[in-house]
This record gives C-alpha cells, structure tokens and sequence, in this order.
C-alpha cells in the first residue's frame, strides 16, 4: 500500500535520489507537497507579440537560439544566460543569471519546445523573462517507460495534449519534467487519502476533501478545480499554525504564574511621582492591563506595539518595579549590545535613587539594582552582573542574547521583557522564560507595526496592545529623497544642513550599509565572540534587506561599491564635515568604544555620529535633528522608518535625507519614496508585506515558516487565517490535544516538530 509516508526510492525508482537531493524529498507526502507554481494552459498561451510590462505569462515557444553574456568573475550575477524563444508571432528572451545557471543550455537548445513562466520585463528594449519557470515538452517517443529508472526522463508532449500542465521550478539536477513525471507516476499508484478535518468544518468552509485536493493539485480538471484545491491545502497549513498556538495558549493558560500584585507603597508608585512628564492616555490604559495581567496566577502574554518614540519603554519599566516590588525580578532583553546598554543607561538614570539600593544616598523606601550583561563583557563586570542576577540584588537585569546562554540563573524570575520583538523567535522567548522556576510573565515590545496576519500567525500566542499616539509636543519628521544621479548637489546641500544645524547646538547621524573595514563579510556575523548579538545579523553588511540586483538592473549595474562607515567618516572628516566632532559606531567595535561613543554622543561631546543600523532601535538622544541615510536603497521600508525615528525625538524637528543611486521608477526608488511619503508606521508595513518575500515577512528568526507554510500567504490569505483561527479554537476548546481528532494532532504535532528541527538546526 502507497500513502504518503512511503519512502519514494520505492516507487520512482533512482530518481529519488537527485529529487531528495534537489529538494530533500524523500517520502511521497514530500513529492507531492512539491506543489507547481502555476498551471500553463495550453489553449490560452499568450501571444508573443502582446506581452505587456510586469505581467505574469505563460507562454509556448520554440528555442530559437542560445547564447552566454557578460563576463566571469565581475559579480556573482554578471554572468548569463539568454535563450531566445519564438511562437511565430514575436521573439522574447528568457535571462538566467550566475554561473551556476549555465547548464540550462543543455536543456534549452534550439528546436526544443516549452511552456515558459514568468513575469515579462524589459532590458535595452527587449522583452524578456528573468528565471522563468519552464518545461520542456519532448515528443521524440524515445523514452523507454518499461525501465522503471527511466520513468523520469522523458515528457511526452501528448502527454499533456488539451490539458492543463503544471510548471514545477527546476533545478541543475532534476529537470523540469522530471518532477512532473514522479507526481503523475505517484498519484497513478497512491492508495486514496483519509481527510484530517473533520467533515463539519470542512463543510461549514466548503472545502474539497483532501484527497481531492491533493490530486487536482498536480492534475486539475480546470484552474477553478485547481483554485480549489491550493485554497484547501493552503486552508491545511493555516489550520496547523491556529491549532499549534492554540495548543500554546492551553498549555500557559494552565500553566501556574507567581501572582505579582502592585503595592500602593512601593517602587512603582514611587517612580510615577518622579517622572518629569505626564504619561499619555495609551501609556496609562495599557499601564492598568498590565499591572492588572500581572497580579493574576496565570502568566501574562502580552504584545506591545507602538510607533518609535511612543513611550514603550516607560511602560515596560512600570510593569518591572510592580513585579520588583511585589519580590520578583525583571529581565529585559535587547537586540543589540548598544540598545542594552543605552536600555541600562537611561533606565537607572529615570530611576535615580530607586536603582540605588544598598548604596549611599538611597531611600530610606524600597530600592533596587540594575544589572547588564552582555556576551562581550569584561570578565570581573560580567561575573558582578552574573551575581547580582543569581543572588537577586538586581531587581532588573539587563542584556542582549547573553541572557539566553544556560550559566545565567536568577533568583525570582518574574518577568521577561523582549525589546524590538521582531528580532527574537518564539524558541528564544521560550529559552528566556524556562529560567524561572515558574513560567514569568512576558512582554514583548515591537516599533515595527505588526499586520493582522503576521500578529494572528507569527504572534499569535500574544494578546496584543497598541500605542497608538505620541507624547504630546512630539515633532513630525520630514524626509526627503536625495538622488544623487539626477541631482548630484543635493547631497552638498545636506552636508551643509548638517553643519547648520551643529551651529545652532544639534546633532546629526550618518548611516552606511557597510563597515567597511574588510571584514564585511559572514564572519561578521560573530562579531560579539560566543553570543552573537542579532545586531550584527542586520548590520546590511551581510544581509541587505533588499537586494535589487534583480536581473533587469543587473544588465546595467554600476559596479560602485556601497558607502561603508570607516571610509565615510575619513571623507567627511578631510572634506564635508572638516572641524566637526566625529565619531564612528558600529558592531564590531569593542564594546567599551561602542558604549563610549554612544555616551560621548549623547553628552554632546561628537556632533556627528557614522555608523551602520547599529543605531537603529531604540537609541534615544533627542538632541540629534538631522540623519543622512547613504545608500538608502539598500535597507528596507521598515528599517528606514526604524532609523529615521532616531531624529526629531526632542522638541526640534527632525530631518531625514535618504540618499540613493537608484534611478526613478525602479523598485528600490519607489521604496524610498514611500518612506518619504507618510511617517505613519502601519501605512509603511502594509507595504513592507507586499513588497517582501513571504519568509522575510516572517522574519529570519521565525523559524519554521519557509518549511512549513507553502502556499499560505500572510498577503493575501487574512481571511483564510481569521477562519482557520476560529475553527481551530474550537477544536481544541475543550480538547488541546485534540484526542478526538488524532490525524489533525499529528499534523500539528509533524509541524511543530518541523519548527523545532528548523530552529535547532540555526542553532
Ligand atoms: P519607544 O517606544 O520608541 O521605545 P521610548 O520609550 O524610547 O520610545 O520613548 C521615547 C522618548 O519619549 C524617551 O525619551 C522617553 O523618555 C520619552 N517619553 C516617554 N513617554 C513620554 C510621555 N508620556 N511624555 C513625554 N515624553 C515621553
Ligand atoms: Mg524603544
């Protein structure tokens, strides 16, 4: 008997091994969750002459010529492929770029016919289809079927005569219909498959069995019929991630917590009396769930968004001198080592005699210590902070991913609080809060406004709240895109700003992509020796958000590399920015200098400050006004909103100039210009989704998405989700371990184990 555990050397024979290389298919159930990417439809292929700009297409052609463009070793992408394909009615080229993409050519030679898939763009006038999807159709009848090995090597083009043909993508190793063949073989021999949802939810949503689905899949009788079958496999997939949150949320609402009720005497009222301003209506509603969740016997789970520089962090720290007060400790864990130590910083000094215990010059009243501690501290600082943690003298202890690693203990662990949650996966959170002997409370906090989707998916074991306002007298931030092709002066012009502006007492940052110290590279990655702190991960050095060497720039690419920090700094200091204090920042500085640089800026002993994204979160001097982005096209939408955030925190308006190369109407420019069109946070993350890949939507620290979520789509699938998230909170409502159901608990149980598998395998 075939199901979809069968091992797939049994069925497909030797091919099995190039498709579990290609792809780490093994079993059935991986062939045919290989799902295609589209269903070319013979009777409609679109005419060549009328291919319209940016439209997806599907087209058959005959190869009519093939040749190699651009030379080696001048940039990974520079070389290429171009195969020029023909109907009789046009010529359109098909472009592959890289190297490792020139064994096309011994699959596209000229004669040969396929369907070609992709989206149509132009270079130097010419249609063309970068990496389309294809598939050749070979009618030569040389194919030997009764020899089970040669079962994957041919295509018959009657094979798919009048139907619908899938277009799987390809690999060097498994041509494109190779993996057709396997799935049509497949499906002809698999034994019919039980369905794991239940038949009322299935008909309550009108969905195909899963049998069904999974046949019309590959083998639709029409586009609607295929329709219809992603719609409930995506439905599947939606369902498994409701049902594993779910199930999360059952296990911590059973879960005990330390109940940590406010005290009317203690620190936290003491610290509202202290504060120099008034909180803001959103800062005190949320203050009262907060302190509210917190004194239950349950542990509190809670997301808190809000624009940067809407007052998070003063939540925060009310929410840990409750927990201080009531005898617990608090930890706060930050993305980097310069927001921790700015985090340590600015919060003993709000605190001011409340962080003074055992000191001079303390309240008679309750007091305590904070703690930071970071992967890269000195040994004798470390082991003080790693004591004061264990011994519970700190009541707050502050740190990046060092607080994660297994020697740090606390004496009461309360409260978790994550910073700048995007950078963190669920795992870590997890390794955090199993440091308490009873799960802690959590709070996680985010700049980066989450879309209901990612915050029902990615998030969806939180309750979320949002600040929504700004503290009153807060200055909007004007933005401005600074071309510099079109108009080179411009950038002048901002130099000049810059030095206006320190005239008149402010300061300014300019930001880079790159170090530039030679070491951009992956090394950089453990920039902070045994803990890598996440900054570094996002230090664009490595990972720009967006790389737009797409292959229609490519053709025309300029080969200039990247502003970088140490080089910038040498060039504003001879030239622009001549007699202003500079200092340089970024993530592979020791961490003295790091921290000497952001205190130095912030007493206003550097006007200037160049650095990477280093300084995106969190950093707080509200006296710089002015911030130049250089190669601003090289971050993301969010990213950018991030960083701008830093300026016109004081009462001084801010400036943000995003200086870029890329040309008007590319992509990259109409990024900036989105940016520069709207301060409002949501706006730019409903277009941060749309414009983002699906895995970067969930992030790279959420683990398990790319696996385990292939035709969901937290774009386009929000209702999808929402009804999936009902169904599976009354499946589990009553039964989380969905005993009643054990097909559906070991889907959900194969998924979360996928998650984990994937997350170890970061590790
Ligand atoms: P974010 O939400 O981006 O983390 P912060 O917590 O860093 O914002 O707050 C930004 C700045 O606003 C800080 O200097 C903080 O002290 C100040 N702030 C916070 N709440 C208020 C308020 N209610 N009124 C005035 N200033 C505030
Ligand atoms: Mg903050």
């Amino acid at each position: 008997m075939i199901t979809l555990e069968t091992r797939l050397d049994g069925v497909v024979g030797s091919g099995a091994k190039a498709l579990d290389k290609a792809f780490g298919l093994r079993t059935v159930g991986d062939l045919l969750r290989h799902y295609p990417r589209r269903m070319a439809e013979r009777g409609e292929l679109t005419d060549l002459a009328a291919l319209r700009l940016d439209e997806d297409v599907t087209v058959l052609a005959e190869v009519k010529s093939v040749r190699t463009a651009g030379q080696p070793g001048r940039g990974h992408t520079s070389q290429r492929l171009v195969v020029t394909v023909g109907d009789g009615n046009g010529t359109l080229d098909l472009v592959f770029f890289g190297r490792r993409n020139l064994w096309r050519a011994k699959d596209l030679v000229a004669g040969m016919r396929g369907v070609f898939s992709g989206k149509v763009g132009e270079f130097r006038g010419r249609r063309q289809l970068a990496h389309p999807d294809y598939i050749l159709l070979r009618g030569d009848g040389s194919s030997n079927a009764a020899d089970p090995d040669r079962v994957l090597d041919r295509l018959e083009a009657d094979d798919y005569a009048g139907k619908l043909i899938p277009v799987y993508p390809a690999t060097k190793d498994v041509r494109p219909w190779m993996i057709g063949n396997a799935i049509r073989h497949v499906l002809a021999v698999l034994d019919p498959q039980p369905d794991p949802v239940p038949d009322e939810v299935r008909l309550r949503r009108g969905l195909l069995d899963f049998d069904t689905a999974l046949r019309a899949m590959h083998e639709p009788d029409s586009q609607q019929q295929w329709r219809d079958a992603r719609q409930r496999l995506a439905w599947d997939e939606a369902l498994g991630v409701q049902l594993a949150l779910a199930q999360r949320r059952a296990a911590s609402a059973r879960n005990p917590a330390t109940a940590r009720p406010p005290h009317a005497a203690g620190m936290a009222a003491a610290f509202d009396a202290r504060l120099p301003f008034e909180l803001t209506a959103g800062q005190q509603d949320i203050g009262a769930v907060i302190s509210a969740e917190l004194a239950r016997e349950h542990p509190m789970h809670r997301l808190l968004q809000g624009e940067v520089g809407s007052g998070k962090t003063v939540v925060a720290l009310r929410a840990m001198l409750q927990v201080v007060d009531a005898g617990g400790q608090a930890a706060l864990l930050a993305p980097t080592e310069v927001l921790a130590q700015q985090h340590a910083r600015s919060i003993e000094l709000m605190l001011g005699p409340l962080a003074r215990a055992g000191q001079l010059g303390a309240p008679d009243g309750a007091a305590t210590r904070v703690a930071l501690l970071t992967g890269s501290m000195p040994t004798p600082a470390r082991k003080a902070a790693l004591l004061d943690a264990a011994s519970g003298a700190a009541g707050i202890v502050i740190g990046t991913h060092a607080l994660i690693q297994e020697h740090v203990s606390f004496a009461d662990l309360g409260l978790v609080v994550v910073d700048e949650q995007h950078r963190f996966g669920v795992e870590q959170r997890d390794a955090l809060r199993n440091k308490a002997s009873r799960p802690p409370h959590l709070l996680v906090m985010t700049a980066t406004p989450i879309p209901r989707t990612v915050a029902m998916t990615v998030f969806g074991d939180l309750e979320t709240s949002t600040l929504a306002e700004l503290p009153a007298g807060r200055q909007p931030i004007a933005t401005t895109v600074v071309p510099v092709i079109e108009r080179p002066g411009w950038l002048d012009r901002g130099w000049q700003r810059i030095r206006e502006e320190v005239e008149h007492g402010h300061q300014a940052y300019v930001v880079c992509p790159r170090i530039g110290d030679g070491t951009d590279s992956g090394a950089d990655r453990a920039a902070d020796g045994a803990a890598p702190e996440v900054e570094s991960d996002l230090d664009s050095d490595l990972a720009p958000a967006y790389d737009d060497s797409t292959p229609e720039d490519t053709g025309a690419s300029v080969a200039r590399p990247s502003y970088d920090v140490i080089s910038t700094a040498e060039m504003l200091r001879t030239g622009a920015l001549a007699g202003l204090r500079l200092a340089t920042l970024h993530g592979r500085l020791p961490t003295d200098e790091k921290e000497h640089a952001m205190i130095d800026f912030a007493a206003r002993r550097i006007d200037v400050l160049v650095s990477t994204t280093v300084i995106e979160v969190g950093v707080d001097v509200p006296n710089a006004v002015v911030m130049v982005v250089l190669d601003a096209d090289r971050f993301g939408i969010s990213q950018l909103h991030q960083l701008r955030g830093r300026v016109g925190r004081g009462d001084r308006a801010g400036i943000c100039l995003l200086v870029t190369s890329a040309g008007v109407g590319s992509p990259a420019r109409e990024r900036l210009d989105a940016v520069a069109a709207t301060n409002d946070g949501f706006e730019l993350a409903r277009l941060d989704v749309e414009q983002r890949r699906e895995g970067d939507v969930l992030g790279v620290a959420q683990s398990g998405a790319r696996s385990t979520l292939r035709l969901l789509s937290l774009r386009r699938d929000e209702e999808l989700i929402t009804a999936a998230r009902e169904e599976a909170s009354e499946l589990a409502a009553g039964d989380p371990d969905l005993t009643r159901h054990p097909l559906l608990a070991r889907q959900v149980a194969e998924l979360v184990a996928a998650e984990q598998a994937e997350y170890l395998e970061k590790a």
